[in-house]
C-alpha cells in the first residue's frame, strides 16, 4: 500500500501519550543528540554533486581520508559570507501574487495590533479558558517535543487557582449541595454503598496532603502503570468527585454546579450517561484529564465509579432502574483523520469522524463470567472481564484442577455489543486514493446510536483487541484495531444542509419573497 509511503511521516496528532517509551529513554529522545535523528526525518541530506567543485573541495576530501572534515577550519566563516543570488527562496511554492510592501517597523505595528485584536475577543467570548490547555492539545505536535515539555506541565498546574473549587465539604455539609434546585437533591453521604472508593471516602479529604498530592502527579514508571496504583486511583476518584460536585461553568450566570444540575437532568431523562465537557475538566484537572486521555481504561473506570456513586448518592433510587453511570467525554480538543491513526495511538482517546457504511447486529458480550470446574464441578467466579483483559482460570480452588473449565451460561452476564465500520467522509479522500475504514464498537446505550450513511464523529479508545475471549472461545472474527466508542455525535444536521442544490436555494429565496409565505408555512 503505497499510500502509506507517501503520507507525512508525522502522524497527523500523536495523542497524548506521554508513556509511549519506557521512561529511560524519554530524556535521550527529548535531548538533542545527532545520532537520534539520522535518517528518517528526510532532509538534511545534502547531495554532494550539488556543490561547486572548486578547489577548496577537494582539499576537504583529501584530509576526510585521514582524520574526518574540519568543520572549523580557518576560513569556515567564509560558508556564511554574503551571496545575494542564493540568499533567497527559491520561488518554488512561494505565493508571489501577494506582495507585501511594508517595512518591518509596519509588520510589528500590524502584528500587535491583530493580537491584540484577537485577545480581544478571546476576552469577549470566554475563550481564554481554553488558552490555558497544555499547548500540546492544540499543537499537532510531535512525540518527541511532548515528552520534552512534559515535566513544565507537570508543575504548571499543581496549584489550583484560589478562585477554583471549594471541596465538597467544607461549607455544603448539611444544606444541600445544589442551591438552585433545593428540592431535588440530596447532600451525599459516605454511607451505605458497598464500594471501597465510597467507604473510604470520609478519609478522602485528610488522605491526602499538598505534598501527598504533589507526588501524586509525579508519575513515576509509565503512566498506564501509575494510573493502576490503589493511591493513584484514590485521588483521581477525589479529584473527580469534587468536579463532579463543585464545578461552576464560569457561563453560568446563576453559578449552579453545572455537573449536579446535569446529572439532575439526566435522571430525569433517565438516562445512565453522564457528558463530561473534557475542555471544563481539563482547566480544573490538568493532569488528571491529560491521564485520561493517555491512560483512557483505567482513569474511566475510576471516573465511572465515581460517576455512580454521586448519581445514585444524588438520587438515591436511582440504582434501582440504572446499575450502572457511563462517563462520557465529549469536547476532546484532538481530532484525527482514520488514516492517520497510528500503533502510537493504541490505547489512548481519540476523536475521529466518518460516515457510518456498515452496522453489525448485537452480538452479546462476556462480562462477568462463572466457570465450571469439569472435574468436581464447582463454579468459579464470577470473574470480570473487560474489553482489555481475557479471564483466565488458573486452577480450581477446590480440587486443584487445571481444567478444562467451561462457562456457566446460566451464571454469566453478557453485555451487548454493535459494530460500526466508519469510513472517512469523502471529502478528505486524496485524489485516486481509496477511503480508509475503522471498526468502531458500539456498548450499552450507545447501541443502535447511528445508522449508515450517517456522518458522526467517535470519541473513543483505540484499541488492538476488542474481546480476547471472543476470539478464542467463540471464534468471532478477530480485530485488528478497533475504536471503542465512548461517545458519539452525529454531523448529519450540518451535512444535509450542505446538500442543498442551487436549485433549492433559489426556491428558498423565491419563497422567502413571497409574501403569504408566513400563512403557508403556519396555516
Ligand atoms: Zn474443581
Amino acid at each position: 500500500d503505497d499510500s502509506e509511503n507517501n503520507a507525512p511521516s508525522t502522524p497527523g496528532s500523536p495523542g497524548f501519550s506521554t508513556d509511549r517509551l519506557p521512561p529511560n529513554t524519554t530524556t535521550s529522545r527529548g535531548a538533542t543528540d545527532p545520532s537520534s535523528y539520522s535518517d528518517d526525518d528526510g532532509e538534511a541530506e545534502v547531495d554532494p554533486n550539488v556543490l561547486p567543485e572548486d578547489d577548496g573541495a577537494t582539499v576537504i576530501r583529501d584530509e576526510e581520508e585521514d582524520d574526518g572534515e574540519d568543520l572549523f577550519n580557518d576560513d569556515y566563516l567564509n560558508d556564511y559570507r554574503r551571496m545575494d543570488e542564493q540568499d533567497q527562496y527559491e520561488s518554488v511554492g512561494l505565493d508571489d501574487s501577494i506582495e507585501d510592501e511594508r517595512n518591518l517597523d509596519e509588520i510589528m505595528a500590524d502584528r500587535r495590533a491583530a493580537e491584540a485584536e484577537l485577545h480581544a475577543r478571546d476576552v469577549r467570548t470566554g475563550a481564554t479558558a481554553d488558552r490555558k490547555l497544555p499547548r500540546m492539545l492544540h499543537d499537532q505536535d510531535t512525540d518527541e517535543d511532548m515528552n520534552f515539555r512534559r515535566p513544565k506541565r507537570h508543575r504548571a498546574n499543581f496549584r489550583q487557582p484560589s478562585g477554583g473549587p471549594r471541596t465538597p465539604r467544607s461549607d455544603d455539609d448539611g444544606d444541600g449541595l445544589t442551591p438552585s434546585s433545593p428540592g431535588r437533591s440530596q447532600p451525599y453521604s459516605g454511607g451505605d454503598v458497598p464500594m471501597t472508593d465510597q467507604t473510604d471516602d470520609d478519609g478522602y479529604e485528610d488522605e491526602f496532603d499538598e505534598e501527598d498530592e504533589m507526588n501524586m502527579y509525579r508519575v513515576q514508571g509509565t503512566l498506564r502503570e501509575w494510573v493502576t496504583r490503589d493511591e493513584v486511583r484514590r485521588f483521581i476518584a477525589k479529584k473527580f468527585k469534587e468536579f463532579l460536585l463543585t464545578y461552576v461553568n464560569p457561563k453560568n450566570e446563576q453559578g449552579e454546579f453545572e455537573y449536579v444540575r446535569l446529572i439532575n437532568e439526566m435522571v430525569l431523562a433517565n438516562k445512565c450517561s453522564l457528558e463530561i465537557d473534557y475542555k471544563q475538566f481539563i482547566y480544573i484537572h490538568p493532569n488528571i484529564a491529560i491521564w485520561l486521555a493517555d491512560a483512557p481504561q483505567s482513569v474511566l473506570e475510576v471516573m465511572e465509579e465515581v460517576g455512580k456513586n454521586v448519581v445514585f448518592d444524588l438520587h438515591k433510587n436511582y440504582r434501582n432502574i440504572h446499575q450502572k453511570i457511563y462517563v462520557r467525554i465529549t469536547n476532546l480538543p484532538v481530532y484525527d483523520q482514520i488514516r492517520n491513526i497510528r500503533q502510537i495511538h493504541l490505547n489512548t482517546m481519540i476523536r475521529i469522524g466518518g460516515v457510518v457504511t456498515r452496522r453489525s447486529g448485537v452480538f452479546p458480550q462476556l462480562q462477568q463470567v462463572k466457570y465450571d470446574c469439569s472435574k468436581c464441578g464447582t463454579v468459579l467466579g464470577p470473574f470480570f472481564q473487560n474489553s482489555y483483559t481475557e479471564v483466565r482460570v488458573g486452577s480450581c480452588p477446590e480440587c486443584q484442577s487445571k481444567g478444562p473449565f467451561t462457562v456457566n451460561i446460566e451464571q454469566t452476564i453478557y453485555r451487548n455489543y454493535q459494530k460500526l465500520t466508519l469510513q472517512e467522509s469523502p471529502g478528505i479522500v486524496p485524489a485516486g486514493r481509496l477511503p480508509r475504514y475503522k471498526e468502531v464498537i458500539l456498548l450499552n446505550d450507545l447501541i443502535d446510536c447511528a445508522r449508515p450513511g450517517e456522518e458522526i464523529e467517535v470519541t473513543g479508545i483505540y484499541t488492538n483487541n476488542f474481546d480476547l475471549s471472543l476470539n478464542t472461545k467463540n471464534g468471532f472474527p478477530v480485530f485488528a484495531t478497533v475504536v471503542e466508542a465512548n461517545y458519539v455525535s452525529k454531523k448529519q444536521d450540518l451535512f444535509s444542509a450542505y446538500k442543498l442544490t442551487d436549485e433549492d436555494k433559489a426556491e428558498i429565496e423565491k419563497l422567502s419573497k413571497d409574501p403569504r409565505i408566513s400563512e403557508r408555512v403556519c396555516p
